[in-house]
């Protein structure tokens, strides 16, 4: 998982919108991060290890412009540069490329050698054999078989596309004399912009001085929008092509209260992404919500750790339970997933039966994981996964809990508001259509 943002301002010093911008996508990845300016005299690019506030803090100096592009990674450094025939640009990018493998030999048999084994060098290298960067762009996604959002940042300008099966998010916005794209409407916010709109599937636009054009729509008949990222990967303030995150998966808790009810007193949340889920299960069952858990605040998202020991270690430490809203009562918690089922066997429900609680019954807000993502979200393979073997009734029983149930594909297309054909659920049917 990654977040990509990029800003053109036709008066101003994008610096601290690009700092900013690219900072309130940190919950898409925190391994690394990096930005790229341009202010007529060359392309700077500086990339770091760990979260951009902390990296970048101190470490803006010289790296003023007008046009900027910034990226943030759970796998690898980006912006990458490269020198082409178009001149010298800077890429980002967001997704995960399936014939990664068969394009590198291609490319290697045209002489072309590799620094890395990242998807963004070959989609770089692929998009630097055209004259222009929208061909070029063109041509990558003729070759690509997979999903990407991408920005790119050349001299004097800013090219940003979507994968024509519009896996992956990215909207426009503008402010004042400023354009901006980015993975998520989050970024958004604080600084001003208003939303103008989601990119289309396929579509390429170009920005320069503080303004957008749309250049091509590259053409698909498939439409295959993320589900999972209203479900769990997206922030709980962005909109996603229309569909407000936190709304959906108020939706999702309602679903589930109407098609799962129990008898219990409160409903709370696996915080930070089941907080919307519960809430909705909460008012639907017209019972109260309380925090039977608080995320530490210092602590990181687990799911987007790189290595499973570093998951667990995480989803261990970020978790407080609050004893008094749990001693005595009886508990639907809501969840955006079930992976392996280890982490709630042994430190959710562990830390509850501890603290007193009487009943626990877990909700899921959205259908058991059965296959790997194959689009850029790092989920696990197949082996991993509770639902991959188990009934529901089996693990229900391997993680002690009283109840267990998961919302369903119809629970996800009418919360997220979109017809089922045009979401992505391979994570949950282990059918890819792409
Ligand atoms: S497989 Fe799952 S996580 Fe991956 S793009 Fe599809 S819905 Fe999203």
């Amino acid at each position: 998982m990654c977040g990509i943002f990029a800003v053109s301002s036709a008066k101003d010093n994008i610096i601290d919108d690009l700092f900013l911008g690219t900072f309130y996508l940190q919950h898409r990845g925190q391994q690394y991060c990096g930005l790229s300016t341009y202010a007529g005299e060359g392309l700077k690019i500086r990339t770091h290890r760990g979260l951009v506030r902390a990296a970048f803090t101190d470490d803006l100096a010289g790296l003023d412009g007008r046009l900027g592009i910034g990226h943030t990674s759970l796998k690898d450094r980006q912006p990458l540069k490269l020198d082409s025939k178009m001149g010298e640009f800077t890429i980002c990018f967001e997704g995960n490329i399936i014939n990664l493998a068969e394009l590198t030999a291609e490319l290697k048999k045209q002489g072309h050698s590799f620094y890395t084994d990242a998807d963004i060098e070959v989609i770089a290298k692929l998009i630097a054999q055209s004259d222009d960067f929208v061909s070029g762009i063109e041509y990558m996604a003729a070759k690509v078989r997979g999903a990407y959002a991408l920005v790119i940042l050349a001299k004097g300008k800013i090219y940003a596309a979507r994968d024509k099966h519009a896996f992956r998010p990215m909207v426009i916005g503008k402010k004042d004399g400023s354009v901006a794209v980015t993975s998520e409407s989050c970024s958004f916010v604080n600084l001003g912009y208003q939303i103008v709109r989601d990119f289309k599937p396929g579509e390429i636009i170009e920005i320069s001085d503080g303004e957008f054009t749309t250049k091509k729509i590259v053409p698909s008949d498939l439409i295959q929008y993320c589900a999972f990222e209203w479900v769990y990967t997206a922030n709980v303030a962005s909109t996603i092509d229309g569909m407000s995150v936190d709304i959906a998966r108020r939706s999702i808790g309602a679903c589930l209260a109407r098609r799962y009810p129990a008898k219990v007193d409160i409903a709370a949340a696996v915080p930070n992404s089941g907080i919307g889920h519960a809430i909705g299960y909460a008012q639907e069952a017209k019972i109260p919500f309380d925090n039977v858990f608080i995320k530490y605040d210092y602590a990181s998202r687990s799911y987007t750790q790189p290595t499973q020991a570093e998951r667990d270690r995480e989803a261990k430490v970020k978790l407080i339970p609050v004893p008094a809203k749990i001693a005595g009562r009886s508990v639907v918690i809501c969840d955006d997933s079930i992976v392996r089922g280890t982490q709630m066997k042994n430190d959710l429900v562990v830390k509850l039966r501890n603290n007193g609680v009487r009943e626990i019954h877990v909700r899921v807000a959205c259908p058991p994981l059965k296959a790997p993502c194959l689009y850029g979200v790092a989920t696990r393979s197949k082996k991993e996964l509770a639902a991959h073997e188990k009934s529901v009734e089996d693990i229900r029983k391997y993680i002690g809990v009283d109840g267990l149930a998961y919302a369903t594909l119809e629970d996800l297309e009418k919360s997220i508001g979109k017809p089922l054909e045009q979401l992505c659920t391979s994570c949950w049917t282990d059918v890819y259509k792409v």
